[in-house]
């Protein structure tokens, strides 16, 4: 069987909108608190027409520091695979002392995802809106997307792209696949 190219989503952020908390950033603890980004069905839908499997990729450390239970985050994934389809929901539960090999930056769920689902990750994307999902997204040896948000650092991450809105990752990767959709099929590789 022939490898797949893969979208990689990072999930905070991207695919859900990010929760305030004390005034910074944070992670949803309850099915109700996540609230999916409103332009990502429709966005997934069109990225998965283009031939890609989907994946979600996230650190969720709340856990392990004792914020939320285990079974309130797969709540949260629940709701999350209920609104968006995805293949498969991947999360670190570690926080830094556990010194994992799939915290991010580290690649580690991007390549055990892509050795699982045989994934080409040199025709993969990951997508983030932290520097360090860029991070992760290079030392797996896929392409980047970066989300220009206020609380990341932009154009100093060094991803392959920076884009505004999820949706705007589709003309950019519709972009660098062009000569396969010119095939006259709806399929980039
Ligand atoms: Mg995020
Ligand atoms: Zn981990």
């Amino acid at each position: 069987m022939s490898l797949r190219p893969a979208i990689f989503l990072d999930r905070d952020g991207v695919l859900n909108e990010i929760v305030e908390r004390d005034g910074k950033p944070a992670s949803p603890r309850t099915p109700q608190e996540l609230a999916v980004v409103a332009e990502a069905p429709d966005a997934l839908a069109a990225l998965r027409d283009m031939g890609f499997a989907l994946f979600v990729v996230t650190n969720q450390p709340d856990v392990r520091r004792g914020l939320m239970t285990d079974a309130a985050l797969d709540a949260i994934h629940a709701k999350l695979t209920s609104i968006l389809k995805v293949e498969e929901v991947a999360a670190c539960r570690h926080d830094n002392a556990d010194a994992c090999a799939c915290r991010k930056p580290k690649p580690g769920l991007i390549l055990d995802l892509a050795a699982r689902h045989g994934i080409d990750v040199s025709r993969s994307w990951m997508i983030g809106d932290q520097d360090r999902d860029v991070a992760c997204g290079q030392a797996a040896g896929c392409a980047t997307l970066l989300l220009s948000r206020p609380y990341n650092s932009g154009a100093n991450a060094g991803a392959t792209g920076t884009i505004e809105s999820l949706s705007q990752a589709i003309p950019v990767i519709a972009k660098t696949c062009a000569p396969a959709l010119m095939n006259g099929t709806r399929r980039v590789y």
